[in-house]
């Protein structure tokens, strides 16, 4: 249970990695956690007596993956963290609707992966309809008061132009902060994509949000 300023910017945090992802992106680091079966993971609450421990010098626990929303467990885990006075994160892609609407007035901040434009998600994912599942979330993501950034690992696969599209798109829809974050192959080699030399064109872009990121 890593504790990080980055995963929740601003905030000391405790990051929960919970098993269990329907999707397969072509850039996974986190594949042992795909499985939505126990390995070698802690039983919640053995995590949460660990938090308490802890809770006098963090600020927030932030519940990462995987993906958060596909475990049933997931508003009791929140519940018990607000219990214990700490804020409430959440690393999604937004694989399922239906989770995040029963956690979204509970989470203080979410940090929400965007995949590729909504219509070519599969390219990514592997995953057909993803991108309608990721549509959903975020916009429900948008309409509510949740404060959130969006973030866009660029992959190389990935053409220049249909990623100035998603992010026109993106700010169509009234996201405000967007970070682009390095792609980076399996032995942690980052594979830099064309957009991050032109600084021309990320000036332009910076302009289409409030807080906009390289990472
Ligand atoms: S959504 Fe995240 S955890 Fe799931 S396959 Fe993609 S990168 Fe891995």
């Amino acid at each position: 249970m890593p504790t990080t300023t980055v995963d929740y910017p601003g905030y000391i945090s405790a990051v929960v990695f919970l098993q269990g992802c329907p999707w397969q992106c072509v850039y996974c680091h986190n594949r042992h956690l795909q499985s939505i079966l126990p390995s070698e993971s802690l039983p919640w609450e053995d995590v949460l007596k660990l938090l308490e421990l802890r809770a006098g010098f963090l600020e927030a626990v932030v519940f990462s993956g995987g993906e958060p929303l596909v475990q049933e467990m997931l508003p009791q885990a929140i519940a018990d963290v607000k219990r214990i006075g700490l804020l409430v994160g959440l690393h999604t892609a937004g694989a399922n609707p239906k989770m995040l609407a029963r956690v979204i007035r509970s989470v203080n901040w979410i940090g929400f992966d965007v995949k590729h434009a909504f219509d070519d998600y599969h390219l990514i994912t592997n995953v057909k309809d993803s991108g309608k599942l990721a549509l959903e979330s975020l916009s429900m993501v948008i309409e509510s008061d949740v404060d959130f950034e969006v973030r866009i690992t660029v992959h190389e696969s990935i053409e220049t132009d249909s990623l100035l599209d998603t992010l026109k798109v993106l700010s169509g829809m009234g996201v405000k902060t967007v970070a682009l974050q390095k792609c980076r192959d399996k032995d942690e080699f980052v594979v830099e994509h064309p957009v991050f030399s032109d600084r021309l064109l990320l000036e332009e872009v910076s302009k289409y949000f409030d807080g906009f990121y390289i990472r």
